[in-house]
């Protein structure tokens, strides 16, 4: 099974690179974003947790995000040639955990995706899909929190990931195409 982590910070184009992929290998997507999201309009207690910690440019705390992890994998079932994760790990302890829930079923991360983008681009991006995303946390200010969150706590899973061999750098600005052919590569590298 190919299983891979899309990494990189909020408008890096994980989502877009992330439909590319699927479209190609077949593999499932689970998007935390995305889940939390779902169970926002649901109305459920996670919901209301997480929303807090959304609007605000934070991080939903560990332990709800590794459980409901681990539900959503188990629901994708075992006949799927594999998954892109996108939008986690975010912290080292999520990465532990990944590594252990994909041990646990005789798996492990293939590769990880490491999208590059600068900052001034990254909030471009963020305000531009701000007007069509319908999102409380596409705006300038929850960008920069958003940013700041990931500088502190996520992009440390980038040398996580070089120690371990798979962080494979793309260069998030060119074509989408572009990009694409280059994660393309990347992917068919990886075992
Ligand atoms: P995203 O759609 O991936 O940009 O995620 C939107 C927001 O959901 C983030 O800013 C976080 O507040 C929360 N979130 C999504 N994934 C995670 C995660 N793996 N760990 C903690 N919080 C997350």
């Amino acid at each position: 099974m190919k299983n891979i982590v899309i990494f990189g910070a909020p408008g890096s184009g994980k989502g877009t690179q992330s439909d590319k992929i699927i479209a190609e290998y077949g593999v499932a997507h689970i998007s935390t974003g995305d889940v939390l999201r779902g169970e926002i309009k649901a109305g459920t207690e996670l919901g209301k947790t997480a929303s807090a910690y959304i609007n605000e440019g934070k991080l939903v705390p560990d332990s709800l995000i590794i459980d409901m992890l681990a539900v959503t994998l188990d629901a994708k079932g075992k006949d799927i040639p594999g998954v892109i994760f996108d939008g986690f790990p975010r912290t080292i302890a999520q990465a532990e955990a990944l590594n252990e829930m994909l041990a646990a079923r005789g798996e492990k991360v293939s590769v990880v995706i490491g999208l590059e983008v600068d900052d001034e681009e990254l909030i471009k991006r963020i305000i531009a899909r701000g007007k069509t995303s319908g999102r409380a946390d596409d705006n300038e200010e929850t960008a920069k929190k958003r940013l700041n969150t990931y500088y502190s706590q996520t992009l440390p899973l980038k040398d996580f990931y070089i120690n371990e061999g798979k962080y494979a750098k793309i260069q998030g600005v060119g074509t989408i195409d572009g990009i694409y052919a280059d994660i393309k590569k990347a992917i068919d590298a990886a075992e």
